[in-house]
């Protein structure tokens, strides 16, 4: 079996502890099984992305040992890619134009497991598609996948979620729609990504069924959260790496992970080596998140 992995940050603000976990996590799984590792930047929302922030997550990658194999790929590069997946399932009658505001679908649908449901207000109204959101039409055929950490996760995506968007108001493609085209034309065989992403991949599975892609293998990871049990992001005010705190970084990110951490293991490159020599998938603590005490340095 060939294996590719990636790591797939949105660059929205430098790699901290909670990113640096998914990217190590990712990369050892994937040199443990002697497969690529590839780094794709997620700038697909250029309202949230910049440039900058993408220069500083491959430096800090490069501090933390984490070497990517071939080129970079940026999403924002790859518009015409998604408006062909976009375009066959429009094709096959799947898409429609919503004009729905934020506020009706809230005041309207039920809260699902990644906000309101929508409704399927606007699916037969066949509004013409210029300056509105386009939506995939779902079903109620259940979606089901096994994570080896997470168990056995099943959604109906019409009841769950509802008609998700694949192309917003604004003309950005959605994380979904561009993250699915993605894995495919890279040829990535496994997601080792943050159990924050776990209500996502029923989503990603439909679409890759429906546009003919091959299903990679999932793993999700726990989360880092902080004592009010945020995620560790720009957000909730996580910090930068520090670069030159790097070896006892490394050795936190793989204790979160489960992982030993020898002693004797003195450089970046000694700690890498021997844990990826180390690797055990099944050494991961199960459980969606994991408590980081917000002390120094992390
Ligand atoms: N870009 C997403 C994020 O940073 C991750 C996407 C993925 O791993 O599928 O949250």
């Amino acid at each position: 079996m060939s294996y590719v992995g990636r790591f797939a940050p949105s660059p929205t603000g430098p790699l901290h502890f909670g990113s640096l976990v998914a990217a190590l996590a990712s990369y050892l799984d994937a040199k443990a099984h002697g497969g690529v590792w590839l780094v794709r930047m997620e700038d697909i929302d250029e309202t949230r992305c910049k440039a900058k922030f993408a220069d500083e997550i491959l430096q800090s990658l490069i501090v933390f040992g984490l070497r990517w194999d071939g080129e970079v790929i940026t999403q924002t590069a790859r518009k015409a890619l998604y408006g062909q997946a976009l375009g066959a399932l429009r094709g096959r009658g799947l898409v429609y134009a919503c004009a729905c505001s934020r506020k009706e679908i809230a005041d309207s649908s039920i809260n699902g497991i990644d906000g309101s449901v929508y409704p399927g207000s606007c699916r037969d109204k066949g509004y013409a598609e210029t300056g509105k959101a386009l939506r995939l039409i779902t079903n109620s055929e259940p979606i089901q996948f096994q994570d080896p950490l997470q168990g056995e996760v099943i959604q109906q995506l019409e009841r769950d979620i509802g008609d998700f968007v694949l192309r917003r108001r604004d003309g950005l493609f959605s994380y979904q729609l561009a993250v699915v085209v993605d894995d495919a034309a890279q040829g990535v065989s496994h997601v080792v990504r943050g159990a924050d992403l776990l209500g996502n991949t029923a989503r990603q599975l439909y679409l890759q069924r429906l546009l003919g892609y091959p299903q990679p293998q999932y793993l999700h990871i726990p989360i880092a959260v902080n004592a009010l049990g945020q995620k560790l992001a720009k957000q909730t005010r996580a910090k930068a790496l520090d670069g030159a705190n790097a070896q006892e970084l490394l050795c936190a990110a793989l204790d979160f992970l489960g992982q030993p951490t020898l002693p004797g293991t003195t450089s970046v490159a000694d700690i890498i080596i021997t844990a990826i020599k180390n690797w055990d998938r099944n050494r991961i603590p199960r459980g969606q998140t994991r408590f980081v005490p917000s002390i120094n340095p992390l």
